[in-house]
């Protein structure tokens, strides 16, 4: 095993052993205190346990400003044609902390927004979520006290805002998408799950020879709405990345990546999966193990593959823009599928492309079946990488295919369920579900080596805009979803 993972295993390292006395002590604080102003305060008359009380309130103001704790980050931009922009460093629990104190508001959106979620889209109650959580994944990312601690510091962060957000529930949170693997899958056939197209291509396949890579993003109008974050994280160790994110997260779980080691990244998730996950590592501390400590394309497949819980099954699309290298990596729980490239496109849209996969993994019969979701993108999107544009694919047309609604049942261009840039919200057929496309990004190598891409928060093709009130006027069954949706105004490509 490469000693690049072993450093962050290493259970109480003296800079985590430190961080932890520093939480500790500043969760004790206040408590200590107050407990020992009401010993004091006993046997006092009330004129004078008043002025011990505001004594003490003085005194409590003064040791709170002492213990401000520095905010190791920074928000670039609050509201970039719909993105926020945000920046944190240094050592785990500290960069925890500045992410917690910096994205406070959206953390409470989350708090709110997050049993509705489990409710609805896994349809179990949110103390059964959080027990599950506690049996199941909080003993695992206690294995791993790098991001414990990063998490444990965003809990901390917010309660300096007074935003009281456990670390416990951002854990449930971060997990959001194993633990509907682990409710939903396998158990029953159950409809299929609406999420993102993807490509990325190198060599003879783009205008210039180098990588380009895109996703837009298809999901629930919560979620992708609280998927606006777009998180610069400089670790005390291995790579500096960037990630499309929401607040709380310790990794993208949209997904979107670009590192520092030149490594890039994003998926589509594979449908219809037949089995239940073991855990097993979960995705997301795979993948963010990946995206800060892999530097290659072989520790990629290392990371993702050891102790693969099956959970959250994806067609990883990776890219190595120091060798202009690609990779396909698609994840079931026994079965993967490996293929890679210097010259040609690797795409996704919810059906997996290994066969055997497939097969043995899932239940899915739409991969040739254009009438479906999965179908009609697989034809589109190998006709416009494969035939159309091989060759010439650069950021501008990147972007034209991630807005892509050519369907090709009906011949002609319709913003419907089953087209590359979807709208479930618009099409009858799916109910006009409060399902769409939330975003599109696009990088080329020239743009990751700076950690840079292009991105549009809304949908990715920028023509539609979603007003709240009038859809739950049009829509009144999703009435329940209206407290925890915003309006999506049109917005532009943008530079992040
Ligand atoms: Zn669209």
């Amino acid at each position: 095993m490469p000693t690049i993972y072993s450093n962050i295993r290493v259970e109480g390292s003296p800079a985590l052993v430190g961080m932890r006395s520093i939480g500790a002590s500043m969760q004790y604080d206040g408590d200590a205190n107050h407990r020992r102003h009401m010993k004091k305060n006993a046997g006092r008359t009330k004129k004078q346990a008043t002025a011990y009380r505001v004594g003490f309130k003085k005194m409590r103001t003064q040791t709170r400003k002492h213990h401000q704790h520095q905010i190791n980050g920074k928000i670039f931009h609050e509201n970039n044609q719909g993105w926020k922009t945000v920046h944190v460093w240094g050592e785990p629990f500290e960069r925890g902390f500045a992410h917690g104190a910096l994205l406070y508001k959206d953390l409470a959106r989350i708090k709110k927004s997050l049993p509705f979620m489990v409710k609805t889209l896994i349809n179990i109650k949110f103390s059964e979520y959080m027990a599950a959580t506690k049996q199941i994944i909080v003993p695992i990312v206690k294995t791993y006290p790098e991001y414990y601690q990063e998490i444990r510091g965003i809990s901390a962060g917010a309660s300096q805002k007074r935003l009281d957000i456990s670390t416990d529930f951002l854990i449930g949170w971060n997990a959001f998408l194993s633990l509907y693997s682990h409710f939903i899958e396998g158990k029953s056939h159950t409809q299929k799950i609406e999420r993102c197209s993807a490509f990325i291509a190198t060599g003879n396949a783009t205008k210039n020879g180098d990588i380009v890579m895109a996703h837009t993003t298809h999901s629930d109008l919560i979620t992708g709405q609280l998927l606006n974050i777009v998180l610069k994280v400089t670790p005390t160790n291995g790579h500096e990345f960037v990630m499309q994110t929401s607040a709380g997260l310790i990794a993208s779980t949209s997904d979107w990546y670009i590192s520092k080691s030149g490594i890039v990244c994003c998926e589509t998730t594979i449908a219809d999966i037949s089995y239940s996950p073991k855990f097993g590592v979960p995705f997301f501390l795979r993948i963010r193990e990946a995206i800060q400590y892999a530097s290659t394309l072989d520790d990629c497949i290392y990371i993702m593959t050891n102790k693969n819980a099956g959970d959250y099954s994806c067609s990883w699309l990776f890219g190595d823009t120091k060798t202009g290298e690609i990779m396909l990596l698609e994840l079931g729980l026994a079965t993967k599928n490996i293929r890679r490239t210097t010259n040609g496109v690797f795409y996704g849209m919810n059906s997996a492309i290994g066969q055997e996969l497939r097969t043995l993994e899932t239940t899915d019969t739409d991969f040739h079946n254009i009438e479906s979701l999965s179908g009609n993108r697989n034809y589109r999107l190998n006709y416009l990488l494969n035939t159309q544009y091989y060759g010439r694919i650069d950021s501008t047309i990147a972007k034209k295919i991630m807005g892509d609604h050519y369907d090709m049942v009906l011949g002609k261009q319709s913003m419907n369920r089953r087209v590359i840039c979807k709208h479930p919200e618009l099409d009858i057929a799916s109910l006009y579900k409060p399902y769409s496309c939330t975003d599109g990004k696009v990088l080329t190598t020239s743009m990751a080596k700076n950690l840079k891409f292009l991105g549009i928060f809304g949908s990715g093709c920028g023509k539609r805009e979603f007003k709240k009130r009038e859809y739950i006027r049009e829509h009144p069954e999703y009435k329940e979803w209206g407290s925890h949706l915003e309006d999506m105004p049109m917005q532009k490509w943008v530079v992040l």
